[in-house]
């Protein structure tokens, strides 16, 4: 049986691929959208592969000239509509990712609104970014940024709008065409974006083609006219979709996983440690702790440790575990059952070498049999265990007791990933210092999540190539090219006298 909110949602029974601004009809095999928390179907969606991507990387690189050739503003315009009439259907479309994906209405509803901002954004920011000039003698040099062309993008699950836009928003801000490949696990939203996106955008600029990743990502990232490329998702793939780019020499930004360090200071105020806490239980669990961003190795002082430890148990048990169609925070379910299943041999691991302190089991949840919910999990642990080491991306939280400073900096480096990391100390040199020292693109001191577009999101290490959320994303969208420009043609220094 269908979910009974499918027809409501305005969903389509079927969805093909998305290409020059209408949806193709399903020819193939379909792979199925389902509630994450009842199991319920949404829809069928076509499982794209080589001849759909060649079809739309046929109508991105026919659209490319005259998208190119618009005016910073006549883009910008498009990106303002779309942003528009995405807030006009927010409520819908966080709705559409709560059931796909299994994410509290809450959260599903902020992604909404960071992707909102991230179209207003690069609809400001490339009006101002167009290149620059500057005098040589006898003439003129003129170095200015153009598109790629047809940008191939692959996107994950687990924030579907704001991956969507993160990759969108720039791309064709530049002055690109692209053909966008959304997760298998939560297309739906990104589908349903089509529809506002037909209503806007000359045909052919985006195109989404839904599928597997070594169907359709493959036959993407192995096309000979996708002229850049851009990934989010695990380190492991990253590597593959690197290897593909090197193999055609075309550009590629990657976006990774993550292991991120949250260390709490021993000088922290009495007073600050309940929003201490606060931020470490939002680090570890916003998102049902499938965030690439997610703090989930705590670096906590010996002095406080107790302190903090009784108080943070005290934060995950106030944690509601819930039907993510429900109001409020609250603890979804994770994205699937192979999810489900990875984040419970991490808890097995965990169990073996570390000392698990809460949470650990399997919750049911009324009404959401299918779901896989977890209770928050905390384990005291050493940064060398591997629940210390490895991505789990799920609820699950390592504690690690810290007294020696350059020991702490030491393992908080001490991980293949290096995206973000939190710190909170009084102590405003030492704060920056470690700042320094930590390998990540994102530190925030005293608070964790702090992000607003424009703030560069990039990783160092295994996490990844490049930065997004900026302006130094349209330089990753374009090349520089270089003119001279000079009012005489005069012989050049070797020509012979006649
Ligand atoms: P994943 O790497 O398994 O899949 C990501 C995407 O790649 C999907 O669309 C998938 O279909 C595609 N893919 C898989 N194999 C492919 C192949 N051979 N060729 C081309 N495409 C292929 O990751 P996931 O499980 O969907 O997402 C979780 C990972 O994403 C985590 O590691 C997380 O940290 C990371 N992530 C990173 C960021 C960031 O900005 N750094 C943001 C969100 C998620």
């Amino acid at each position: 049986m269908p979910h009974p909110q499918s027809r409501a949602l305005g969903l389509s029974p079927r969805y093909g691929a998305f290409i020059d601004n209408a949806f193709r009809p399903v020819a193939g095999l379909t792979f199925p959208a389902a509630a994450a928390a009842t199991g319920e179907p949404l829809a069928d969606i076509a499982r794209c592969g080589a001849d759909e991507i060649e079809a739309a990387v046929a109508a991105a690189e026919a659209a490319f000239p005259s998208w190119k050739a618009r005016a910073p503003e006549e883009r910008a315009a498009c990106l303002h509509k779309l942003a528009a009439a995405i807030e006009a259907d927010a409520e819908r479309l966080m709705l559409i990712d709560t059931l796909d994906i299994g994410r509290g209405l809450w959260e599903t509803g902020i992604d909404h609104a960071i992707a909102v901002a991230q179209y207003r954004y690069f609809a400001a920011a490339i009006v101002t970014h167009e290149g620059f000039g500057r005098p040589i003698p006898d003439g003129y040099l003129i170095a200015k940024r153009e598109p790629y062309g047809v940008c191939g993008q692959i996107i994950p699950w687990n924030v579907p709008a704001i991956m969507a836009a993160f990759k969108i928003a720039p791309a064709v801000a530049a002055g690109n065409t692209v053909v966008l490949k959304p997760d298998e696990n939560a297309s739906l939203s990104t589908l349903e974006l089509c529809k506002h996106i037909a209503e806007i955008f000359p045909p052919g600029v985006i195109n989404v083609v839904p599928g597997f990743g070594d169907e359709a990502g493959a036959a993407l990232t192995a096309h000979p006219r996708a002229a850049k490329l851009a990934f989010t998702g695990s380190s492991e793939v990253g590597r593959i979709v690197s290897v593909a780019g090197a193999q055609r020499l075309v550009p590629v930004s990657l976006e990774l996983g993550g292991k991120s360090p949250n260390i709490v200071f021993p000088d922290v105020a009495a007073a600050d440690i309940d929003a201490v806490v606060d931020n470490v239980t939002f680090a570890a669990m916003y998102c049902n702790g499938q965030s690439c961003l997610a703090g989930t190795r705590l670096f906590l002082h010996e002095a406080i440790y107790d302190d903090v430890m009784s108080r943070l148990l005290a934060s995950m048990a106030r944690i509601r575990v819930a039907d993510p169609t429900s109001q409020g925070p609250l603890l979804g379910c994770l994205v699937s059952e192979k999810q489900g299943r990875r984040v419970q041999s991490y808890i097995d691991i965990g169990r073996q070498g570390g000392h698990l302190v809460t949470g650990g089991e399997r919750v049911a949840v009324p009404g959401c049999a299918a779901g896989w919910f977890f209770a928050p999990t905390v384990f005291e642990t050493t940064n060398s265990s591997r629940i210390a080491q490895e991505e789990i991306f799920g609820p699950v939280l390592s504690v690690i007791r810290w007294k020696d400073y350059e020991t702490m900096i030491r393992e908080a480096n001490d991980v293949r990933y290096g995206l973000a990391a939190g710190l909170y100390t009084r102590d405003l040199s030492r704060a920056i210092e470690t700042a320094d020292r930590l390998q990540a693109g994102n530190v925030w001191i005293n608070n964790y999540f702090n992000l607003a577009s424009g703030s560069p999101f990039g990783g160092f290490k295994e996490s990844g190539i490049g930065s997004e959320y900026c302006r130094e994303t349209l330089n990753m969208y374009t090349h520089l090219k270089a003119i001279t420009v000079q009012t005489q043609i005069k012989p050049a220094w070797y020509a012979p006298k006649a």
